[in-house]
């Protein structure tokens, strides 16, 4: 019989400001003094979104909760808690700029107190966790470029990447190509958000314009054979994220979801929770998911943990003891 919850996992694609539980925005307002809606009263692991408009209200109301770099440390340390009870040994999450200085945090100060929970979670739990910085396409690429550069003037080692997330559907990739070429002259690895509310134009616009080696999502890419194949090709690996994908409806259904698609075709795949308590899911919950959904066997679900280690922007040296720990587990 196999067993999920030992099974070792990783994930490469999370919103650090998504993860923060209901129980934990309460702990957060209390201190900071700031009223939630009576609506999150009674709630503990996840929240009750109708539709996109109130999920990103919801998001905003949340993560506005983190006013200090003690906030943020709860946040990390809580998140990875959770994970590494779930049998998580690396997780790379996103951080943003954007919100830290919404929390009054400038960005040392914020990566200091990401990297300070970071640290106390691998002591306590032997989680392994690394920082990719992210812009957000909606708030344009001037604000982009300013980003990146305080990404390469501040560097940390635990900012191993830079990545974009947020509205697909504003601007071109081109328009952040200035941006992302600031952090790619310094060699660090870029992802961008493609290919989940945009078809396969936006992965193409994205492979054109930016250095990257990952797209967040991309599970539209089965939509254009030509665009897939370029993506194989290029060893593009997929940041697939299937309960995210139905919550915000990417597809309707779990079963026409594209995953099994993806595996078919040979694409790098990899499972990630993007922001888990708005979509009722966990990390753990996805490894779940794909073996009951799709029939994946144990050497399948441990193909996820691998293929996001390798593409994890992590050092080789922490990749390789990472990988080390799969040994012998297929
Ligand atoms: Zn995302």
């Amino acid at each position: 019989m196999m067993t999920i919850k030992s099974l070792p996992k990783a994930e490469l694609h999370v919103h650090i400001e998504g993860t923060i539980t209901p129980e934990l925005a309460r702990k957060l307002a209390d201190r900071n003094g700031i009223t939630l809606p009576q609506a999150l009263n009674g709630l503990s692991d996840r929240y009750h979104w109708d539709n996109f408009n109130h999920f990103l209200d919801g998001f905003d109301l949340v993560a506005g909760c983190i006013r200090t770099g003690l906030d943020y440390e709860d946040v990390v340390y809580d998140y990875l808690r959770r994970c590494a009870a779930e049998g998580v040994i690396y997780v790379e999450f996103f951080g943003s700029q954007d919100h830290g200085e919404q929390a009054g945090l400038n960005y040392p100060e914020m990566v200091g107190h990401l990297a300070a929970a970071i640290d106390r979670a691998e002591a306590d739990f032997g989680i392994i966790c690394r920082i990719i910085m992210t812009c957000i396409r909606h708030l344009g690429p001037e604000r982009a470029v300013i980003v990146a550069q305080t990404t390469v003037d501040h560097p940390h080692p635990y900012v191993v990447g830079f990545g974009m997330a947020g509205d697909e559907k504003l601007h071109s990739c081109l328009d952040f190509k200035p941006a992302f070429d600031i952090v790619a002259a310094t060699g660090l690895p870029c992802t961008a958000h493609a290919g989940e509310v945009v078809g396969p134009e936006s992965i193409t616009d994205a492979l054109d314009n930016l250095p990257i080696t990952r797209i967040g999502h991309g599970v539209r890419i089965v939509e254009d054979p030509a665009v897939l194949k370029r993506a194989i090709d290029a060893k593009i690996a997929f940041e697939v994220c299937p309960t995210s994908n139905i919550a915000l409806k990417v597809f309707p259904t779990m079963a026409e979801h594209s995953l099994p698609k993806l595996l078919e075709a040979g694409c790098i795949v990899t499972l990630n929770s993007d922001d888990p308590p708005h979509f009722g899911c966990t990390i753990g919950g996805e490894y779940e998911l794909a073996a009951a959904q799709w029939g994946l066997s144990r050497a399948q679900l441990i193909g996820f943990t691998k293929n996001a280690i390798t593409a994890s922007f992590a050092d080789s040296q922490t990749k390789a003891k990472l990988l080390e720990r799969l040994s012998g587990q297929e």
